[in-house]
């Protein structure tokens, strides 16, 4: 299944994504959560519900008139681990990591997957990280690496827009990484069934058209399993919380001379199978 959350002045309603469609499914059923965070939570008791809703489909919406927001309005914990792939740590100037490095991207960066993107007042060093996201659907801690997937809810797109030089301004990543709007996913979870291996899907971001960013989740050093595994060791991990896994090559600090993001840039990051993010780089107002 992919699930949605869409919606705009009036409130946000979750809806099943069918193809071009979208079958309203809190519209159809105000019994349900309308909060993709308490849906997760309750998946257990109400997915034959909703696969019920999505079956006999009695009312669709076209996805084109739809404002579709981040999946997850304000995700518990936004975790991100730097460096994951080979070829990006090397594009860096970094030694390819023997240990997972994560850092925190605020809730406040969250954003939708064709909403604005801010250019921020204070820099002009502005990048793109296409990444798998992974959505934590059941609460575990001390996980072991066998079981991690089983506490993966679904996987979308998502984009670690990175403020560079203010990322590497001291030793703590986190300011550089959680400038608003910053953190752009979605555009639908789709849900973990649909998804057989994690680590077999192809990854691109595109900049304006330009191809710049083209692997496979294989590349990762550190698999979605081992991440969970090594996270829940520290922490409980609770439905809604979100994982960006890391970015392959091709960014733009490891260009000469970088092509960094301005205003007016379209970015796109596209995983096969979970659809793709469209947003547009613009001052911040
Ligand atoms: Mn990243």
């Amino acid at each position: 299944m992919k699930l949605a959350t869409y919606g705009g002045a009036f409130g946000t309603d979750l809806g099943a994504v069918l193809g071009d469609r979208l079958v309203p499914l809190t519209r159809l059923d105000p019994a349900l959560p309308r909060d993709m965070t308490a849906l997760i939570a309750r998946w257990d008791a109400l997915k034959s519900r909703v696969a019920d809703l999505v079956a006999t489909a009695r009312e669709t919406l076209p996805l084109a008139a739809l404002s579709l927001r981040q999946p997850i309005l304000r995700p518990g914990k936004i975790l991100a681990l730097g460096k994951n792939y080979a070829a990006h740590a090397r594009e860096t100037g970094a030694e390819v990591p023997d240990r997972q490095i994560w850092f925190c991207k605020q809730p406040t960066a969250a954003n939708g997957p064709y909403d604005p993107v801010d250019i921020p007042r204070v820099s002009d060093q502005v990048d793109y990280e296409a990444e798998l996201v992974v959505v934590i659907g059941r609460r575990g801690r001390h996980i072991a690496p066998e079981a991690a997937l089983g506490h993966v809810f679904g996987y979308c797109c998502g984009n670690d827009v990175s403020v560079r030089d203010w990322q590497k301004m001291t030793p703590q990543w986190m300011l550089g990484k959680s400038f608003d709007t910053h953190a752009p996913f979605g555009p639908w979870i789709t849900t973990a069934d649909e998804v057989p291996d994690p680590q077999a899907l192809a990854i691109a971001c595109r900049v304006n058209g330009e191809t710049r960013q083209s692997s496979t989740t294989s590349n990762m050093i550190f698999p979605v399993a081992d991440q969970i595994a090594l996270l829940s060791q520290a922490m409980t991990l609770e439905p809604g919380d979100i994982v960006f896994t890391g970015t392959p090559e091709g960014v733009a600090m490891g260009m000469t001379p970088p092509k960094w993001l301005k205003a007016g840039d379209r970015v796109e990051v596209e995983i096969a199978g979970l659809g793709a993010l469209d947003n547009t780089m613009r001052p911040e107002p």
